[in-house]
This record gives C-alpha cells, sequence and structure tokens, in this order.
C-alpha cells in the first residue's frame, strides 16, 4: 500500500523531502504528518482539496474541526476582502471586536464575560491560569487522552511538553475512581479540565452523568469546571455545555469559530474573569497578546456567526453525521468486522476495535495496520481524513458525498474484511 503511495504521488514526496531541511517534520503540526509521507496541497474550495501530484480529495478531515465552513464560503471570503481593504493591524480596540465577543457570549451559557486568544492552546493555559489564580490552589484535574492544545496533551500518540507534577491524571467517564481522586486532592484542587467528548483522544463521548458529577464534585471542592469546547462547540447552539446542560465556571472555544483563521477565546463567569478587567476593584491580571483582536479573525468569526452558523444550520450539519456515523457503524457490525464507530453530530472516528468505546484504554487492543489500511483505502479513493481515521463534516459537505462514502466503505469490508476478521 505504502509503495503504490509512494509511486502515486512523487511531488509531495520530494516536496517533503525539501521541507525536511527547513522544518523538523517537513511541517508545524506533528499531527499532520504520518508514513512514508504526508499529501501536499496547493488549493482547496469548498469541500475538496487539490494535491501538488494533480488529485482532488472529498475533504473529510474539515482541518479537524476548524474548517467547518468549507474551503471558500462565499459570505466568509467577502467579508475578510472587506476587511483587509479597510486595513489591519489596528494596535486599538476595533468594533467588530465588541460585535464578536457579544455573540459568542449569547451562544455559550457558561460565557458571561470572554477574551480572546490566537488558539485553543493559549486559551487553555489561559483558563488553566485563571483558575490557579482565582483559587489560590495548584492542582489541575485531567484526563487520560485529554487534548488542549501542544503543552496540555495527556496520553495521545506523542510525548507531553507539559509540566506534570500539578496534574492529577484520571480515566475519562470513570465516575467513582474520579470522584476518589477529586475528593483526595480536594484542598489543592484549583481546577478540573475536560473535554466534554474527548476530541482527538478518540471523538469519545462523555457520558452525562459523568460530566454532571464533575460539576457537583468541583463545587464541593471549591474548585472550578473547566469545559474545553475547542473541538465540541459545534455539536450543538451553545455548545455541549448547552445540550447535555451542564454549566461550567470557565470554558474554552476556538478553531472553526474564527472562520478559518487563528483563533481561541476563553470565558466564564463574571466574578472570575472580571480579574482581566484593568479598571476593575478585584485582581488585575494581565493578559496580553499583540493578534489576540486581529482584524481579520474578528471579520470572518463574526460574518460566521451572523450569516452562516445558524442554529438549523448546525442542526443540519450535526444529524447528517449522526446518521452518517450509524450507517457506517452498520456497515461493519453487519459483516463482523471489528470497526467501531464513535463520535457524536458531525465528528466521528473510525476504531479499529470490537468496542463499546467509552474510555481510550477501550483503544487498548487496537489493530493498527487496520486503521493504516482504512486510511489508504479511502485516500486511494478521493477521500481526505486524518490518519487517526477521524472525520469532520464541513458544511460543504453533502448527503450525496456521505452516501459515496458509505458505499466506499461498504467496498472497503468487501476487499479486506475477511482479513480483519
Ligand atoms: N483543545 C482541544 C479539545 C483541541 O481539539 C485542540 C486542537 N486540536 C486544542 C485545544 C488546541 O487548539 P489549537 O490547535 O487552536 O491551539
Amino acid at each position: 500500500l505504502r509503495a503504490a503511495y509512494s509511486e502515486a504521488n512523487p511531488r509531495s514526496a520530494e516536496r517533503h523531502e525539501r521541507a525536511r531541511r527547513s522544518l523538523p517534520g517537513g511541517n508545524t503540526r506533528t499531527t499532520l504528518f504520518y508514513e512514508p509521507f504526508p499529501l501536499v496541497f496547493d488549493r482547496a474550495e469548498d469541500g475538496y482539496l487539490h494535491s501538488l501530484d494533480g488529485d482532488r480529495y472529498l475533504d473529510l478531515l474539515g482541518d479537524y474541526t476548524a474548517g467547518l465552513y468549507g474551503h471558500s464560503n462565499p459570505v466568509l471570503t467577502k467579508a475578510l476582502h472587506a476587511a483587509i481593504d479597510e486595513g489591519m493591524s489596528f494596535g486599538a480596540q476595533t468594533d467588530r471586536e465588541e460585535r464578536f465577543a457579544a455573540a459568542l457570549r449569547g451562544r455559550f451559557p457558561g460565557m458571561e464575560l470572554l477574551r480572546f486568544t490566537n488558539s485553543g492552546t493559549e486559551a487553555n493555559l489561559m483558563a488553566v491560569a485563571s483558575a490557579r489564580a482565582h483559587t489560590g490552589r495548584s492542582t489541575i484535574l485531567v484526563f487520560r487522552g485529554g487534548y488542549h492544545g501542544g503543552v496540555l496533551s495527556f496520553g495521545n500518540d506523542n510525548a507531553p511538553l507539559n509540566v506534570p507534577h500539578r496534574f492529577l491524571l484520571c480515566d475519562y467517564n470513570d465516575v467513582e475512581g474520579t470522584r476518589a481522586a477529586i475528593a483526595g486532592k480536594a484542598p489543592d484542587l484549583a481546577a478540573i479540565l475536560v473535554e466534554p467528548m474527548l476530541g482527538s483522544g478518540g471523538t469519545i463521548p462523555g457520558d452525562p452523568g459523568f460530566l454532571r458529577m464533575l460539576r457537583e464534585e468541583a463545587t464541593r471542592a471549591g474548585a472550578l469546571l473547566i469545559f474545553d469546547e475547542v473541538m465540541t462547540s459545534r455539536l450543538a447552539p451553545g455548545g455541549l455545555q448547552r445540550a447535555l446542560d451542564v454549566r461550567p465556571d470557565l470554558c474554552t472555544v476556538g478553531k472553526y469559530l474564527g472562520g478559518g483563521l487563528s483563533f481561541g477565546a476563553f470565558g466564564g463567569r463574571a466574578e472570575v474573569m472580571n480579574g482581566f478587567d484593568p479598571a476593575g476593584t478585584g485582581a488585575r491580571w494581565a493578559h496580553a497578546g499583540t493578534f489576540n483582536n486581529n482584524a481579520l479573525t474578528m471579520a470572518a468569526g463574526l460574518a460566521g456567526l451572523e450569516h452562516v452558523l445558524t442554529d438549523s444550520a448546525l442542526h443540519e450539519l450535526n444529524a447528517r453525521g449522526d446518521r452518517l456515523r450509524g450507517r457506517l457503524s452498520a456497515v461493519f457490525a453487519e459483516a463482523g468486522v471489528p470497526f467501531t464507530v464513535t463520535g457524536r453530530g458531525s465528528l466521528l472516528t473510525f476504531h479499529p476495535v470490537s468496542g463499546p468505546v467509552s474510555t481510550p484504554a477501550d483503544l487498548a487492543n487496537a489493530n493498527p495496520v487496520a486503521k493504516e489500511l482504512l486510511f489508504f483505502y479511502l485516500l486511494d479513493r478521493g477521500y481526505w481524513m486524518a490518519r487517526r481515521a477521524m472525520v469532520s463534516l464541513s458544511l460543504a459537505i453533502s448527503d450525496q458525498d456521505c452516501d459515496e462514502l458509505v458505499a466506499t466503505v461498504e467496498e472497503f469490508v468487501a476487499v479486506h474484511g475477511a482479513a480483519l476478521r
């Protein structure tokens, strides 16, 4: 498979080799690398990507959830062109910053006040720092398989660059174990940082009862509950916090909400966030950042929320994903091929295990060869998804695209099913 892939994509191979002279690994996002070399793209429109080698791929990955609007939504490109014409890098407060913030505040119940950052990583670092400063405590409870940015990664494939001793690690969806860990650490617990569905850890939904327990125990311990909704905010209007009716003290968002540009935001209860008010009477925490309110992100993000991402558009996108996940699960189940498709709404992951999958430990026996086989099979048929077998639908993916994907996965099962059983 790899040999056929290499032969079919010589220009990507050559470009990758050249890139390695400037960039360790050939690019600056670890997740984009896969053996023998990643495809290199030079153009994108709507739901499609075009490789240097002249092939067109249906973009099932949607930039790991950041590409929800597709590659060329006319509302966003118009807003961006207008913003460019109005000038960039104001180095000052701008009108769109307030309008964008107001639009976000109305959307997420846990965001009474918020501030912008350049990425989800920064948003989480700021949320964690705020929780520590607000409580005067140091420990942060996190979960195995959780991913909150490059320096806040817990048990994903890559070795974390974080500082481990301040983190208490529990198993995702483990109600009793986590409750006991919180009780043991309560006096020093500043916050519980959790994705309401593990994202890069495998799109594994949090059980509502587990998330409600975290809410109760955080309150009891005097710690803050932080929901990282960088990925999950797209799964319902108001994010999973609204869909599951669990209100965090702080929450972070990012990715698609910046309209496809660098973006992050953190926010929460006014009592905590007021610590960032330089004219306030409480704490006076600094939060600077040259590009926090950059003109292009503010313009694209605002246009997306005002004109594209209506509640009904979001419902339709997530309903399409739910139908797709159900049909893909059925293909594997009916053929008796050990693949489990987890996720919620427009986000899903193919796991080469029999299932059920409710925590990353359930993936211990995953068959890496099966995952690689599916990845290259779909690639060969013109589908681009994450090497970790994650799909994140964009608004540019149609029902017909989903029908064709299901048919292709049926074909995969017919060709390779016997070897995988
Ligand atoms: N939190 C979650 C849940 C994420 O999925 C990501 C990105 N994959 C981040 C934080 C980090 O966001 P960014 O890549 O914008 O720094």
